[in-house]
């Protein structure tokens, strides 16, 4: 199995490390082309309208959502949340538009910049203790969304189908249980390419 980690700006490093240390390959993706050899791409944490700017004047725009199209998973956390969500609270504008979510950008104000907390999030035993920097929340989703953590009354984690989003940081600990919910989707994924 193949993961993919958008490589424009923001944390990629640290998801191919994770990536690594569960045996599997991590690619950092720089060029449309690559998006063809994996099968589950990671769009990390950094600044949202940095990426997005890099996403167009790299030609990623369409290769990403032909991507989606074929139900290849992909995991936004942090500004990767903000660029899949359909709507931005307050804003005209959004980025990639995939997931039914309305996303609040640095939505824990300026004296919770950066913090962490312990959830619980479906699918994963025990708390995982998560880091928010700057964080996005989903402020409001259909309910085809399947919610899988809240911090303090507000969605913090959450999918459908093939697409996965958190506010926070899996990539930034040791613990490598929120990405291995990624690779169980990716893993159903391929299991149904066999089926069908
Ligand atoms: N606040 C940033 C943005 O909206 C996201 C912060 C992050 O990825 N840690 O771009």
């Amino acid at each position: 199995m193949k993961i993919g980690v958008l490589g424009l700006q923001g944390a990629v490093e640290e998801h191919i490390k994770q990536i690594t240390a569960l045996g599997l390959e991590g690619i950092t993706i720089k060029q449309p082309e690559q998006l063809q050899e994996i099968d589950g791409l990671i769009l990390p944490g950094g600044e949202s309208t940095t990426i997005s700017r890099l996403i167009h004047r790299y030609g990623f725009t369409d290769p990403i959502k032909k991507f989606a199209k074929s139900k290849k998973p992909i995991f936004g956390t942090c500004a990767g949340m903000v660029l899949l969500a359909k709507e931005l609270s307050g804003s005209e504008d959004s980025h990639l538009g995939l997931m039914d979510i309305c996303v609040k950008r640095n939505a824990f104000g300026r004296q919770r910049d950066s913090f962490e907390a312990k959830l619980d999030v479906k699918g994963i035993a025990d708390p995982f203790t998560a880091v928010f920097i700057r964080a996005p929340y989903v402020e409001s989703a259909v309910t085809h969304v399947e919610i899988l953590a809240t911090y303090n009354e507000h969605i913090v984690a959450a999918r459908q189908e093939h697409l996965l989003v958190s506010s926070f940081h899996p990539e930034l600990t040791g613990d490598t249980r929120f990405l291995e919910l990624f690779v169980s989707m990716v893993t159903e994924y391929k299991k149904e390419l066999i089926i069908s």
